[in-house]
């Protein structure tokens, strides 16, 4: 086997998978390391993609050429538009995948990437030469050597699976679990510490009622998330949602004294906002009832998802519980649900390139940098893999704004927040979310792929033809008049009635307006809808997306302050003690990074303004 590459990815799930393979198209020689080359992008959990705000990270992942958005496309069974009623800014797109085809698809992906070599075995430390990472140790191919490499271990790194009073040494059910990788690394100057998460029982479709079910149907148009996929024409197939009742926790409260959770068996955090259901109930102990989805894994698998019962209680605990849900009386667990705790690496030891501060050309991504959910790592992914190939082309780094992905806000985030539990992205982390809308990923991001070689030419010419139509209606149909005698014989009864002939810009502000009814009173050329549409959100909320760019005109000033590398926090005593000691670890690039540090108080900021002015003008004279 070839022993030298140009980067090393470890781990295939679906940080590994996007890094590695932007790698390779950036025309590095990559080897991606799995512990099982039939496991590439495993869904180790839901088997969906997308969903609020993870939605958007996938389009924009997409947008800049990496393969979520593809694959999940070519393996999708149920596609479902979020908040489909409401505006814009808050819609996100959903599937669910047929989990085997999912990773099937995601394999020949990894196969028919040029300069990709997929290498099953274990990483089991790294080997660095002046801070510089030079190889990676395998445990059975032993040394490969590299001139940078991207570690995406997952939840695998020391994991710990926990059932009731079991507790068996594993990655993921059925895995093994990685030794000597962290320990590898903490040598190398890291420091480590543990979380946690779980997964619910999946159950045998046949053993379900589906009658007593609520039946939760798929979009009758599956929209895809690739901007490279026209259309999909797959069978879709339904969802269910069940409830627990009170019975239900009775029996659930039964299983307490034997739960890791409430014995302290576990020590890391898990994610608050994605409690298991025996953390539910002892939370929220007033609310009589549960909603469960059952979510099917495929069309040829017999095996059911229960989102929303993740716990890590006994089997027999989770079995009699199940079986008092209405339509689950019967049900035959096929898996028990299970939590895992794992080593990962607080992600304040790395750079917004995610290349880590200790040692050059390392990066990590992934859940290893304390995230939780496929879209999060895949994102980081991406973005490690793009990085690691411009270094080493020594070309200027790829970073993103807050202001202009999703991305931009995940990896600010990361390495600036304190983080006690996994990270998950949420509209609400977003302060642009009125510009990082789905749809409109392309518009933001497509370019800098296409730059970067990552986008086909097929996406980037329908992107091309969406912006040429954009600026047409713009340009030629949103200044033109609309006749009163058109108008008032169309929405009598719906629309205020004209008087005299107004623009097409101004009307369709009206909300009960669309403006492609608009349109076609003036043109006979047929626009796309993406193109429509994206012409009638600017028009309609002009005003909130006016401030909005104000505000991000000031965000961009401030984040243009930059701060000198040499600095030494410490020395200044005006600090909080706290912020002292946060700023010196991360180090941050500019004002608005460190503003963002946690712990770090505007009045910290204020006297660090104040600070750089005179630096500032010490360094002048100091020149002068
Ligand atoms: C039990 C469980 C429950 C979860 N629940 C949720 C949830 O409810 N919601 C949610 O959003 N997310 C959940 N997740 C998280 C989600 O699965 C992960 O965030 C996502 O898969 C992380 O992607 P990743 O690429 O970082 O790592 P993973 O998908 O874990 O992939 C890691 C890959 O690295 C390989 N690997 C690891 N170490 C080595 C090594 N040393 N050498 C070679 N190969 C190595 C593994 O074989 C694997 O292929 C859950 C995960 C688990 C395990």
């Amino acid at each position: 086997m070839n022993t030298r590459f140009d980067i090393i990815v470890i781990g295939a799930g679906h940080a590994g998978l996007e890094a590695a393979v932007a790698s390779a198209r950036m025309g590095k020689k990559t080897a991606l390391v799995t512990l099982n080359k039939n496991k590439i992008a495993l869904m180790s959990c839901n088997p969906a993609i997308g969903g609020l705000a993870k939605g958007q990270l996938v389009k924009e992942i997409d947008a800049l050429g990496g393969v979520m958005g593809k694959i999940i496309d070519e393996s999708g069974i149920h596609f479902k538009m979020l908040n489909s009623s409401k505006g814009p800014a808050v819609q996100s797109p959903r599937a669910q995948a047929d989990r085997k085809y999912y990773a099937f698809t995601a394999i020949r992906f990894a196969q028919e990437t040029t300069n990709l070599t997929v290498v099953e075995d274990m990483a089991v430390g790294v080997k660095t030469k002046n801070g510089k990472i030079t190889a990676v140790t395998l445990l059975k191919n032993g040394d490969l050597s590299c001139q940078a490499a991207v570690v995406t271990a997952g939840t695998f790194l020391n994991g710990v699976i926990f059932t009731g009073l079991h507790r068996v040494p594993a990655g993921l059910a059925g895995d093994l679990p990685v030794k000597g990788l962290t320990e590898s690394l903490e040598k190398a100057g890291f420091f480590s510490a543990r979380l946690k998460t779980g997964t619910p029982p999946r159950v045998h479709r046949d053993t379900i009622d589906f009658s007593k079910t609520e039946i939760q149907e798929p979009d009758m148009v599956p929209v895809p998330f690739s901007y490279s996929t026209d259309s999909i024409h797959r069978k879709q197939v339904n969802c269910h949602i069940v409830y627990t009742s009170e019975t239900t926790h009775e029996i659930l409260r039964l299983g307490f004294d034997r739960s890791p959770l409430f014995m302290g068996t576990i020590q890391g955090a898990g994610p608050r906002y994605c409690p298991s259901i025996e953390d539910k109930i002892n939370r929220f102990s007033d609310k009589p009832r549960h909603q469960l989805f059952l979510e099917p894994e495929g069309y040829n698998n017999v095996e059911v998802y229960v989102n929303g019962f993740s716990t890590s209680l006994p089997g027999d605990i989770q079995e009699r519980a199940l079986r008092t849900v209405s339509g689950l009386e019967k049900v035959k667990i096929l898996r028990l649900g299970y939590a895992v705790e794992y080593d990962f690496f607080p992600p304040n030891q790395l750079q917004h390139t995610l290349e880590t501060k200790q040692v050059k050309n390392l990066y990590f991504a992934g859940q290893i940098n304390g995230t939780s959910g496929y879209e999060e790592a895949a994102a980081q992914g991406l973005m490690a893999g793009i990085n690691a190939a411009l270094k080493l082309d020594k070309k200027e780094r790829f970073v993103l704004e807050r202001s202009e992905a999703y991305i931009g806000v995940l990896i600010d985030d990361l390495i600036n927040k304190t983080h006690d539990e996994p990270y998950r992205m949420f509209t609400s982390r977003a302060e642009f979310r009125l510009m990082l809308r789905q749809d409109n990923a392309d518009l933001r991001l497509m370019e800098k792929g296409r730059a970067l070689g990552l986008v086909e030419e097929k996406a980037f010419n329908k992107y091309q033809n969406k912006k040429e139509q954009i600026h047409r209606i713009r340009a030629k149909d949103l200044g033109r008049r609309i006749q009163p005698a058109w108008f008032n014989s169309r929405f009598a009864g719906k629309s205020t009635a004209l008087q005299q002939a107004q623009k097409i810009k101004d009307l369709v502000k009206r909300p009960e307006l669309k403006l492609i009814d608009l349109l076609a009173a003036v043109t006979e050329e047929t626009y796309s809808e993406a193109a429509v549409s994206e012409v009638e959100y600017n028009a309609k909320y002009e005003g909130y997306l006016k401030r909005q760019l104000e505000q991000i005109e000031k965000f961009k000033r401030v984040e243009k302050k930059k701060i000198p590398e040499e600095i030494n926090y410490r020395e200044i005593k005006a600090l909080s003690v706290e912020a002292r000691e946060k700023l010196q670890a991360v180090r941050p690039e500019n004002l608005g990074q460190a503003s963002r540090i946690s712990g770090v108080r505007n009045a910290d900021i204020s006297v660090l303004v104040v600070f750089l002015e005179k630096y500032r003008r010490m360094d002048v004279s100091r020149e002068t």
